[in-house]
């Protein structure tokens, strides 16, 4: 794995990896942890890997998170707080990706965009059907993310009708929702 940056070691398993494969958190001044995704926050900071086993790990030892932050610190809720963090920066990484161009929608721009191999990424509404994505990923094997959320509620997120799928593209725009999409995929 590539890490991007400087090496930190996640307080749950205490592998290594770059901090962009690891989430920050902090402890605010009420003894919660926080949820630091864009890693800005003052302070010290523990990283942990976005998957399952390293936050549950934390949340049922929280004197690992402790000792990592060097305070007494409440571990409960984290994975999902973790998950609520990363699915609204997916929400937003949406938004700023359609509204730059840097999505792809509707059936034969779709298609077309596939074939062509510019489709870097794909991301499939709860409800899209089994048969349209086959076909779809069938003209370009590429990265999928399937989405909690139905066609309608994608269709409106990126300003557009009902979209059983959308294709991401290679462009600078959609380069925050390709990493947010990939901590999802970690997570489970
Ligand atoms: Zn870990």
């Amino acid at each position: 794995m590539s890490g991007r940056g400087p090496i930190r070691q996640c307080a749950a398993c205490r592998e290594r990896a770059g901090r962009g494969e690891l989430i920050r958190l902090v402890c605010a001044p009420s003894g919660a942890v926080v949820v630091d995704l864009r890693a800005r926050l003052p302070g010290r900071g523990a990283w942990v890997h976005p998957r399952h086993s390293c936050l549950e790990r934390l949340e049922s030892k929280p004197g690992l998170l402790a000792r990592a932050l060097r305070t007494p610190v409440s571990a409960e809720g984290l994975e999902r707080a973790v998950r609520d963090a990363i699915w609204a920066a997916v929400l937003d990484g949406l938004s700023l990706a359609a509204a730059a161009g840097g999505l792809i929608g509707g059936h034969d721009a779709l298609r077309d965009a596939l074939r062509s191999g510019t489709v870097v990424e794909l991301i499939s509404a709860s409800d899209a059907s089994e048969r349209t994505l086959r076909s779809l990923l069938e003209l370009g094997g590429t990265t999928h993310t399937p989405l909690p959320i139905d066609r309608a509620s994608l269709g409106n997120r990126v300003g557009g009708g009902t979209r059983a799928a959308l294709g991401i593209l290679d462009v600078q725009a959609s380069t925050h929702l390709r990493r947010q999409l990939q901590r999802l995929r970690q997570l489970g």
